[in-house]
């Protein structure tokens, strides 16, 4: 907790876009201006914190948004905000425009990048996860996560009809990094045969026996839903590994990439960013630092942003349990 009185903010999107980022910068804006704050766009994540892309935001500024993918103050990986110097020309260029609390929507290494900012230098930050990956702790779902396994979904069902119609086995790699949440939630609402993804071990061999026990009964056309950080290195190894034990199988893949990140964003992810968004001003009034606004149980949830950062969330075993019987 810091007592010093906010009065000019800024917001920045870092890291990979997420449909809703939009919306929770909207809810920044709003929140702020009506609370007589001075509201600062710092333009492409910590970049243009560091090249003083940096400008002044009107209630109108954020009109026509909320229903926009991607982020209209666009979003960067900066090399140098790595480092103790970019972090000080980004500081010196946010004391330039008076700008004394920061609002960073973002995913864990933006919110490690916050941190790291605010323990060098007196500027609080509040972090809004904004990642599709939902691979963030602290809060049960992420900006952008809802929208992108809406968009897996979509893609799935689409590919269901061409893999009945021709009694084929379609492999599906979806987003996900090192998190396995998009083939979790898409594959179990697309009623996937099997599931695979990181957070839990696969035993190949009882997919390749289950594949062959139902071509025993006929029932041809399968759905297997690969997370692209799974064990196996994504959808091609797995088709790849199938194919050799299973030579006369009809396989095909899709790997459905950066479609899962664009988009409008559903109702879902338009509501959290707002409530995030909203909150996160009122977290800064409040003089909180450094946590990360979350909603935990649809309850508001504040997590230090090292916590943030560290922990994954866990996957009870039970889903595997329900996707197998539910397949059969
Ligand atoms: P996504 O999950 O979508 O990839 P992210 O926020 O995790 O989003 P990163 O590329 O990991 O994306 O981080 C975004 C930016 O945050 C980096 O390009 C860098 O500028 C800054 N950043 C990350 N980690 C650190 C760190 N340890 N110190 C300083 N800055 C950092």
């Amino acid at each position: 907790m810091t007592d010093k009185k906010v009065t000019r903010i800024g917001v920045l999107t870092s890291g990979g876009d997420a449909p809703g980022m939009n919306a929770a910068v909207r809810a920044v804006v709003r929140t702020g201006i009506y609370h007589g704050l001075e509201v600062y766009a710092v333009m492409r994540g910590y970049q243009g914190m560091i090249e003083n892309d940096i400008v002044k935001m009107e209630s109108r500024s954020v009109a026509n948004i909320i229903q926009r993918g991607g982020t209209i103050l666009k979003t960067a990986r900066s090399k140098e905000f790595f480092t103790p110097e970019g972090r000080k020309k980004a500081y010196e260029n946010l004391k330039s425009h008076g700008i004394n609390g920061l609002i960073v929507v973002g995913g864990d290494g933006s919110f490690n990048g916050a941190l790291k900012f605010s323990e060098e230098f007196d500027i609080p930050c509040i972090g809004l996860p904004g990642t599709i990956d939902k691979d963030i702790a602290g809060s049960d779902f992420t900006i952008g996560f809802d929208t992108a396994v809406n968009t897996a979904i979509d893609a799935i069902d689409k590919i269901r009809d061409t893999a009945d119609a021709h009694d084929r086995l379609f492999i599906i790699e979806v987003m996900g990094r090192d998190a396995g949440y998009i083939a979790l939630h898409s594959g179990v609402a697309t009623g996937a045969e099997h599931v695979l993804i990181p957070e839990h071990k696969t035993d190949i061999d009882e997919v390749i026996n289950s594949l062959q026990e139902k071509e025993k009964r006929k029932k041809l056309m399968n759905l297997i839903v690969v997370a692209e950080g799974d064990e196996f290195g994504g959808g091609e190894q797995v088709t790849k590994y199938i194919k050799e034990k299973l030579p006369n199988a009809d396989i095909k893949i899709t790997v459905l990439g950066h479609i899962q990140r664009g988009g409008s964003p559903t109702c879902a992810d338009r509501i959290l960013a707002s409530r995030m968004g909203y909150h996160a001003v009122l977290c800064l009034m409040e003089g909180r630092n450094n946590v990360m606004v979350g909603i935990v149980n649809d309850q508001m949830h504040y997590t230090p942003l090292s916590k943030a950062v560290k922990a994954k969330q866990q996957i009870d075993e039970d889903w595997f349990d329900m996707i197998k019987i539910l397949a059969s």
